[in-house]
């Protein structure tokens, strides 16, 4: 659950307890915290008041069925969505009404549904876009190609004539970039055969460790409660279960039906 990424901004989520003692690291704190968030589109409430508590390290899964909010959801804490209702914490800063370019600066990065890469550009110039966050280009090209060497292969090639797999690989990439304390997901798998979403998650796996919390949001159960650390279930924009990824799983099938399968 540490880590060992950059400083932090003084209220941002990068590395909770990084100055911390060693006592305090074994005991990770809420890097987010829900209450009573409510949401919606027009006159239609999509959220009917979540509450949520996402401790810092490690993969918190959020499953539910189409429809359930579970997009709506991380727009809101993304800032790119407002809530009707409830509060936002990230690492102890009420963050309501924050932009999400302040989010992001502060170390929130979204992978939104649908890939999260700029199609007409190459993977080069996908990632030299982060540079807006202050690294410099040649510094990000260099530790993104020796973490994804697939991608150094592709490094002319236009994202989008790119793999599904490759092109997710390509948008946890620019995420990495932006060294992020808090990483979002929406729907890693959408589109993708099994063996290439056990792969994509092995390296959420693997960037998780390295220190980012990772909230990772599917409709396809088995292969995230594989790797998460703790799941909640929301169906109807309402939390219906939430515990360790083995209590979940085995409720599952009766919380939502049959979508467990990869
Ligand atoms: P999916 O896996 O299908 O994306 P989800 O759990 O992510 O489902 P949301 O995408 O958050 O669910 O959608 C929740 C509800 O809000 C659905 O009824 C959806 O039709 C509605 N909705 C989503 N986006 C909009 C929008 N821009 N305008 C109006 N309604 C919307």
């Amino acid at each position: 659950m540490s880590s060992s990424m950059t400083a932090p901004s003084p209220n941002g989520v990068r590395q909770p307890g990084q100055t911390e003692s060693a006592d305090r690291t074994l005991d990770p704190q809420p890097i987010l915290e829900l209450r009573g968030l409510r949401a919606g589109y027009g006159a239609i409430e999509v959220l009917h008041g979540i509450d949520l508590t996402v401790l810092a390290g490690g993969i918190f899964a959020v499953l539910g069925p189409n429809g359930a909010g579970k997009s709506t959801l991380l727009k809101v804490i993304a800032g790119l969505h407002p809530a009707s209702s409830g509060t936002i914490t990230m690492a102890g800063r009420e963050v309501n009404r924050a932009r999400p370019d302040d989010l992001a600066r502060s170390g929130l990065c979204l992978i939104p549904e649908g890939r999260g890469v700029f199609p007409n550009l190459t993977v080069e110039e996908n990632l030299r876009l982060i540079t807006h966050l202050g690294a410099r280009a040649s510094e990000i090209e260099e530790r993104t190609y020796a973490q994804f060497p697939q991608l150094a292969d592709r490094r002319k090639q236009l994202a989008g004539t790119m793999s599904g797999g490759e092109q997710q690989m390509l948008a946890l990439a620019r995420c990495v970039a932006t060294d992020p304390g808090l990483l979002l997901i929406d729907e890693l798998s959408m589109g993708l055969a099994p063996r290439i979403v056990e792969t994509l998650y092995e390296l959420v796996a693997e960037i998780a460790r390295s220190g980012v919390t990772v909230i990772a949001v599917e409709q396809f159960a088995r292969t995230i409660l594989g790797i998460a650390s703790s799941a909640v279930v929301i169906t109807t924009g309402r939390v219906v279960m939430a515990g360790r990824p083995d209590q979940v799983e085995s409720e599952l099938s009766g919380l939502y039906l049959g979508n467990v399968a990869d």
